[in-house]
């Protein structure tokens, strides 16, 4: 962990940055050896375990089910397999989600498939008062627009979108495309003026689905990885976390053809940085 968490390995303040820390054994903290105010400190600081109750080895062992489950995992699962309450075991999964968003602010260039879906709309099982919470501002039945971009023999980027209008979808193709890449879609109207700023195939699925290099099927298959996985494991996802049931999916997607051990590590190596409160998990600050 300490090796994950500092970049040589060595354990820094962080209040000071100075390395010059000791361990102490008993209390499990570092400590500064520079005069100051909280010169102890955890491991745990700065990262998505800080304030957590729960101790690494429920951290690590849930960051490595999560890391490596194709088709995600419950809260339920988490709380059977590390022996912890399904609320904690809820808390932890959406913690891991937040670390294993990318934050990449680079843009996805070559040629690049692209496709909206909507997820979500199971009204008619909800109780009432989850169904009013759950449809209001999401658009018809209860579904939220998604957007995915899949370059080819590269990422994906996933994202919630309020729509599904040409000025919604443009934005977000050029705020994630270098601009000049081929860029392909399906016929939808909204996709009309892409032909500005790259170059627009367009496959119309009534016709065919594939036309030489002209295809949407790498996106479409993310489509289904995605609907499985909140349709068979999550069941039910509120609106305002959707992102990060799509942050999850992605991290996985991207490193499809690395170890789990890989995808462990690199998870860790993002837990740094990231913080979420409890408030904000359940909603009530995001709304
Ligand atoms: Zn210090």
């Amino acid at each position: 962990m300490i090796a994950a968490r500092w970049e040589d390995g060595k354990p820094r303040c962080p209040q000071c940055g100075s390395d010059d820390v000791i361990y102490l054994e008993k209390a499990r903290l570092f400590k500064c050896r520079t005069a100051h105010p909280k010169q102890k400190f955890s491991l745990k600081v700065g990262t998505i375990f800080e304030d957590s109750p729960l101790g690494l080895d429920k951290w690590l062992a849930g960051i490595w089910l999560i890391a490596n489950a194709k088709n995600g995992i419950s809260s339920y699962e988490i709380h059977r397999a590390l022996g912890v309450t399904q609320k904690s075991a809820w808390f932890m999964l959406h913690r891991i989600r937040l670390a294993m968003q990318s934050g990449t602010l680079e843009k996805l260039s070559g040629h690049v498939g692209i496709d909206e879906t909507y997820i979500g709309g199971k009204a008619c099982n909800m109780h009432r008062a989850d169904k009013a919470r759950k449809i209001h501002g999401t658009g018809g039945g209860g579904k939220v627009a998604v957007m995915g971009l899949l370059e080819r023999h590269g990422e994906v980027r996933t994202m919630v979108v309020a729509n599904t209008k040409r000025k919604t979808l443009e934005k977000q193709v050029k705020a994630n495309c270098e601009k000049g890449s081929f860029v392909y879609t399906d016929g939808l109207k909204s996709y009309n003026n892409l032909a500005n700023d790259f170059i627009h195939g367009v496959i119309d699925h009534a016709e065919k689905y594939v036309e030489g290099h002209i295809h949407v099927n790498g996106i479409e298959s993310f489509w289904g990885l995605l609907k499985r996985t909140i349709g068979g494991t999550y069941v039910s996802v509120e609106p305002f976390h959707l992102f990060r049931y799509l942050d999850e999916q992605a991290f996985r997607f991207n490193r499809r053809k690395v170890t789990d051990s890989e995808r462990f590590f690199k998870v860790l190596s993002m837990v740094v940085g990231k913080r979420v409160q409890y408030q904000e998990l359940i909603g009530r600050a995001a709304q």
